[in-house]
């Protein structure tokens, strides 16, 4: 049996506000500043960019990014979520581009409100900045590079990155929000605190632009685009000002891949041949693609997260992984509503037992999910850029859908239970994924995907009368009751 929790320690009413620092204004930094400000703590951020009120954004990472519902709830408890809705373009689905043909549109859920949306990296982070600096409890200091953390002196290392003077200044708690490499990160691993493994994927990507055509998106922007092949892929996200973001993933190396496109003339063959629609709309591709850095993406597995009482990593700095199930930020902000939601029942330390105890509490809570969205991610990679051209793939998705308007307390697609379903923890989505694969290769084996749970009339309707049905149905009842447990889900 595990120990019973010690009871919270808790500042006492009239003592001074908390002081935590935060290394890294980005995305979560932010966020986090907002809400540890609101829950009375003073807050130091320290950004190594520039303020980016005052400056354009630097290029190079992603420009545009997936939010979904995970994240949509943590900028809801900070308050912000209606400011941020101006920023938000809704994607109900993934637009397939095959070499010839209409491009086909695969919906994301089967309900109105199961979309997830395409915001700009830039604007999101610019107005989580200014919603933290808002705050009286939040101070951010830009251009200041944190070179790394003395957890047991407490003390930060900081550089000036536009003069490069260093110093150190004490710090009681640090939270580290300073992304996929992180310094603070780097640091504690060298001083033995804890370990990391950077798994590096072998493919890599590069941002290009589908510029707007007559002001408007020259295609659909209500989707994600996708031209899959196999091995690689290209996609599109929208940006609200009509362009379209395109990411070409491509192995590093090999036949195909970004070492083989050594030329201009290979880079235009080579989307000649692949992507001759998307070629068409890219008009600056040759200047782009020799301008643009090919960014490398990778798995980091770190643990503890946490040294002591003194220091948290959070967000990609604890736990970063690949982009093809758009849920980095929003499993950072999740982390980031986690911890707000653990002060808030538990209340702000007060002592060093307190916070290493709540360290140690968030890192119980949230470990498990951020290995399940890793593997998660990189599943989604092989889905994304050669499963979704299989028939299998479109007639498994179909049944998986009409099993869950059948059973919607119990069978929910994996994909929905990730970007629709925040009360439904990553690893769990991980487990009941699993199971209902199987349950839906049975049904496929068992020759029931094209019936089960939806008896059709003559024409070949659903009839919506009638819950009974043939053999495959039964089957479909008996494997979904007997292996589903119900979830805590609204039918909705
Ligand atoms: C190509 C690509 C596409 C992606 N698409 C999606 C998507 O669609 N949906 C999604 O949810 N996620 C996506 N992600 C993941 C997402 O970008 C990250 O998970 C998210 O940015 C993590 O937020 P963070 O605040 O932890 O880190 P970051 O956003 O990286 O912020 C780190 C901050 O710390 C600062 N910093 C770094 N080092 C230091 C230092 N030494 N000192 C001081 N400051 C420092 C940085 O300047 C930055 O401001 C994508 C990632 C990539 C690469």
């Amino acid at each position: 049996m595990s120990p019973a929790p010690a009871p919270p320690v808790t500042r006492a009413a009239g003592a001074p506000p908390t002081a935590v620092d935060i290394v890294g204004a980005g995305l979560a930094g932010a966020l986090l500043a907002l809400l540890l400000a609101r829950q009375g703590c003073r807050v130091t951020l320290y950004e190594r960019r520039a303020d980016p009120r005052q400056t354009v954004p630097e290029r190079g990472r992603s420009i545009n990014l997936v939010l979904a519902a995970r994240g949509i709830c943590a900028l809801e408890r900070a308050g912000i979520l209606g400011e941020t809705r101006p920023l938000l373009t809704a994607l109900r689905g993934r637009m397939i581009h095959e070499g010839t043909g209409t491009p086909v549109l695969l919906p994301y859920g089967q309900r109105e409100h199961e979309v997830i949306w395409s915001v700009g990296r830039a604007d999101l982070n610019r107005l989580l900045i200014e919603a933290a600096c808002r705050h009286a409890g939040v101070q951010v200091h830009f251009n200041q590079l944190c070179l790394g953390v003395d957890a047991r002196g407490g003390t930060l290392r900081l550089r000036d990155a536009r003069g490069g003077a260093t110093r150190e200044v004490a710090a009681e708690t640090i939270i580290a929000c300073d992304g996929a490499g992180s310094a603070v990160r780097a640091s504690l691993a060298d001083a033995g605190l804890l370990r990391v493994r950077e798994e590096r994927l072998d493919h890599d990507y590069k941002e290009l632009t589908i510029p707007a055509r007559a002001g408007a998106h020259a295609m659909d922007p209500g989707a994600l685009h996708i031209w899959p092949r196999g091995g690689f892929m290209l996609i599109a996200l929208p940006n609200t000002d009509g362009t379209f973001t395109a990411t070409l993933f491509l192995p590093r190396a090999g036949a195909v891949s970004f070492a083989s496109l050594d030329s201009a003339s290979a880079v235009r063959d080579f989307f000649a041949q692949q992507f001759p629609d998307a070629l068409a709309l890219m008009p600056q591709l040759d200047a782009e693609f020799q301008a643009h850095p090919q960014g490398m993406m990778g798995t980091v597995h770190c643990a503890p997260w946490h040294a002591g009482a003194r220091v948290l990593l959070l967000g990609d700095a604890a736990h970063a992984i690949v982009p093809f199930h758009g849920q980095g930020m929003n499993a950072a902000f999740e982390d980031c509503a986690e911890l707000d939601r653990l002060l808030q029942q538990e209340g702000v330390p007060c002592t060093q037992a307190g916070w290493k105890q709540l360290f140690a509490r968030f890192q119980e809570e949230r470990l498990p999910d951020a290995q399940a969205i890793a593997q998660m991610a990189l599943e989604n990679y092989l889905e994304m850029r050669a499963e979704v051209r299989d028939a299998r793939f479109v007639r498994l998705k179909e049944l998986a859908m009409r099993l869950e308007r059948r059973f919607p307390q119990r069978f929910i697609p994996r994909y929905s239970m990730v970007m629709f379903h925040p009360e439904i923890r990553y690893s769990q989505a991980l487990q009941r994924g699993a199971v209902q694969a199987r349950i839906l290769e049975e049904l496929d084996a068992a020759g029931a995907a094209d019936a089960p749970g939806e008896p059709r009339d003559p024409t070949g309707r659903r009839d919506p009368q009638n819950r009974g049905g043939p053999e495959g149905d039964d089957l479909a009842q008996h494997l979904v009751m007997q292996r589903l447990p119900p979830l805590p889900v609204t039918s909705g």
